[in-house]
């Protein structure tokens, strides 16, 4: 296919891919439940009360996925006081939690083949993940161990000297202004708030951007699952194999057009999904060499692919990568999927050139000490397979917490950073830019 040809395409399923839109005025949208699709019956009034504030920080990071990760660590190393903020009990949000263990997007296709393109903190990762023996590349895009993963990534977060608070989920803000002021959390020691002087939005929804009331683009997609397979023998038909002896990895797309923010549709696809799980299992025992296989883990997280999408300041798309748009205000080279997605199928091309993010993709229109990085920070639907990738994702999150850190330096709104002194931080992290 003919570059020309695939921008009518993408463009053409672009339009056809979108739902929902901007969201109305704040306020209005607050009393509103997350999601069009929830049902409501009725309303009940929750009393007003005072709600205490636990910690404080400069820099609170919100959702501990890869790009909350590369966040908190990017702003801890610029001297930040830095808390991450995770409703589950571990890092490493969907790659960890949701199995999703290949690290793809490393890398970009010129004509002659492939090249890494991201380093950074995702390179440091995969580095030392490589050096632990716990990732292997039988393909282009290495696949690692989660469970190394996670004991690795708690660890760096340590070397950073970041404060991790598990097992609280962010359910609102408070704001002075158009700034945001505290995030209220829930957790077992009940409701409670943390300041902070400004905010990363790494919740992978956008739940803090959400709050602040920017605007968005609201996706349904596919909803599906990997999962982890244990027996294989070495010589086997399954294929997808994991650092770990004998484990093998499984996946299913799951159903289409599907809504991640609907609490009775997730627990609908948790039952179905986790029912596939446990019969696909069964059958993988008809291959050679998983006759004795059984159901390792189910993961602790669906595969939720995209629900919000922020519309930032500069939007990137399909476009803008294949035409090799470039950008003063670059803060990080992607690489690319192995396919592209049209009218919700991949679809492979031969050209898919390193792409560039810039700063204001980051960041949102009115909010001045939140930025957003991960599956969740401004693209258009045609990148979205390039775009939410855990390459990606530590890319926009490096960047996203040095953005954070250099504009409480400067005691600046985010918007008013400058993009040179965010550039220069990030190559002193060793990102390439
Ligand atoms: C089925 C499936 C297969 C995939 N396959 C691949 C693949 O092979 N290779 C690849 O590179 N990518 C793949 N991806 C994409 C990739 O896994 C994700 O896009 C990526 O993990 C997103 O990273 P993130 O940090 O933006 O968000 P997430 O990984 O979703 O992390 C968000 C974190 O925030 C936490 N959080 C959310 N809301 C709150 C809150 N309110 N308060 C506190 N914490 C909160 C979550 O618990 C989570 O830890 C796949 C995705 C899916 C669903």
């Amino acid at each position: 296919m003919k570059r020309r040809d695939f921008l009518k395409i993408g463009s053409a399923a672009t339009g056809a891919m979108l739902v929902g839109g901007a969201v109305p005025a704040e306020g209005a949208e607050k009393v509103k439940p997350a999601s069009e699709g929830v049902g409501v019956d009725g309303y009940v009034k929750e009393p007003s009360r005072k709600i205490p504030v636990i910690a404080s920080c400069d820099i609170l990071v919100a959702g501990a996925g890869p790009a909350g990760f590369a966040a908190a660590i990017s702003a801890a190393r610029e001297g930040a006081d830095v808390i991450l903020l995770e409703m589950n009990g571990f890092l490493g949000g969907l790659w960890t939690g949701g199995s999703v263990l290949p690290l793809n997007c490393m890398e970009a296709r010129t004509g002659s083949g492939w090249k890494q393109v991201v380093y950074g903190v995702a390179d440091e990762l995969a580095v030392r993940l490589k050096e632990m023996g716990m990732s292997i590349q039988p393909g282009r895009s290495p696949i690692v161990d989660p469970e190394a993963t996670k004991h690795l990534m708690r660890l760096m977060v340590k070397e950073a000297g970041i404060r991790v608070i598990y097992y609280a989920k962010a359910c609102e803000i408070t704001k002075s202004g158009d700034r945001i002021e505290s995030v209220l959390i829930e957790s077992k020691s009940g409701r409670s708030a943390i300041k902070a002087k400004y905010f990363v939005d790494t919740t992978g929804d956008g739940d803090l951007f959400y709050w602040a009331g920017e605007n968005y683009r609201y996706v349904k997609h596919h909803i599906g699952a990997m999962w982890r397979v244990g027996n294989l023998q070495e010589d086997n038909d399954h294929g997808s194999m994991t650092p770990i002896k004998g484990v093998g990895l499984m996946h299913t797309n799951g159903e289409y057009d599907q809504d991640g923010l609907d609490v009775f549709n997730m627990s609908r696809l948790n039952d179905s999904l986790r029912q596939y799980m446990w019969d696909k299992t069964q059958e993988l025992r008809s291959k050679r060499g998983c006759e004795e296989a059984f159901l390792l883990e189910t993961p602790p997280m669906l595969g939720v692919r995209v629900t919000r999408v922020l519309d930032s300041l500069r939007n990137v798309s399909m476009t803008d990568a294949l035409e090799n748009r470039t950008y003063d205000d670059v803060v990080g080279i992607a690489g690319v999927d192995i396919d592209v997605e049209i009218d919700g199928n991949k679809h492979i091309v031969s050209e898919r050139p390193q792409w560039q993010i810039p700063l204001r993709a980051l960041l949102p229109r009115k909010t001045p000490n939140l930025t957003v990085a991960g599956r969740c920070f401004g693209y258009e639907h045609d990148i979205t397979y390039d775009a939410r990738e855990i390459a990606t994702c530590m890319v926009t999150g490096q960047a996203a917490g040095a953005a954070a850190a250099r504009a409480l330096l400067d005691r600046s709104a985010v918007q008013a950073t400058d993009p040179a002194k965010v550039q220069a931080t990030l190559r002193s992290q060793g990102v390439k830019i």
